[in-house]
């Protein structure tokens, strides 16, 4: 229905907020050990999501069909790794939604799986290979944790978001092991990595849009 196509739209132009305040600073921290291009490629990457998922919604697609055609456009305008990975990711979770009358807040389990998934199955990166998949698993393993103890979709929302912030933060002391950062591996020591940055600040833009 088009209320979910609207909710789909909005949390997307929420991703876009966070995404133009921090473009700047996300593409300092990739200078370091990386290409310099994190917060520009997130930049190009989101505002055609944006603006796709909008042509969407006015010509009635479903929630699924937004953000399959905003994930396409995602990661075909971005370029880059992470834009590859985000579009992949928002694709699925089109998928995962599907197009239907009602949803339950369990759907949202569904939903954040299938978005970690399609990261890791793209990226193949594991725990500790210092790339964003080092925000997201915590990300996904307490919201899921939370969500199941409190049943409040706001609650695990923001839980969820403190703990991928936190994990963001910690990769600092990671040596990569994946991506362009690997052969620049000293620099990187002592800086988190930009990936898992940017996915920490998005996820707390998404708990306080949801907040509100
Ligand atoms: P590029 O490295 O192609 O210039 P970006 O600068 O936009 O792309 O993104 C870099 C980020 O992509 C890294 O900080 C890391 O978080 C993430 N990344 C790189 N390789 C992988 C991977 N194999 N799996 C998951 N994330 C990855
Ligand atoms: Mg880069
Ligand atoms: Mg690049």
């Amino acid at each position: 229905s088009a209320k979910f196509s609207a909710g789909a739209t909005a949390l997307l132009r929420a991703v876009q907020a966070v995404v133009v305040e921090h473009e700047s600073e996300l593409g300092r921290l990739d200078a370091i050990a990386g290409d310099g291009d994190h917060g520009i490629g997130m930049r190009r990457g989101v505002d055609a999501a944006v603006a796709a998922a909008v042509s969407a919604a006015e010509a009635a697609a479903g929630v699924d069909q937004v953000l399959i055609i905003a994930g396409e456009a995602w990661a075909e305008k971005a370029g880059g790794t992470s834009g590859a990975l985000w579009g992949s990711a928002l694709c699925a979770s089109g998928r995962a939604l599907g197009n239907r009358e009602r949803y339950s807040p369990d759907d949202a389990v569904g939903v954040v799986s299938a978005f970690s998934r399609a990261i890791t199955d793209l990226g193949k990166a594991e725990a500790g290979d210092k790339t964003m998949v080092d925000a997201l698993l915590p990300f996904v393993g307490t919201f899921i944790a939370t969500y199941r103890s409190a049943a409040s979709l706001q609650g695990a929302l923001s839980a969820a978001a403190a703990a991928a912030t936190t994990a963001a933060s910690q990769t600092a002391e990671l040596s990569p092991r994946r991506g362009r950062a690997r052969p620049l591996a000293e620099r990187s020591l002592g800086h988190p990595d930009p990936g898992a940055v940017s996915f920490g600040l998005i996820a707390a833009g998404i708990a306080r849009a949801y907040a509100d």
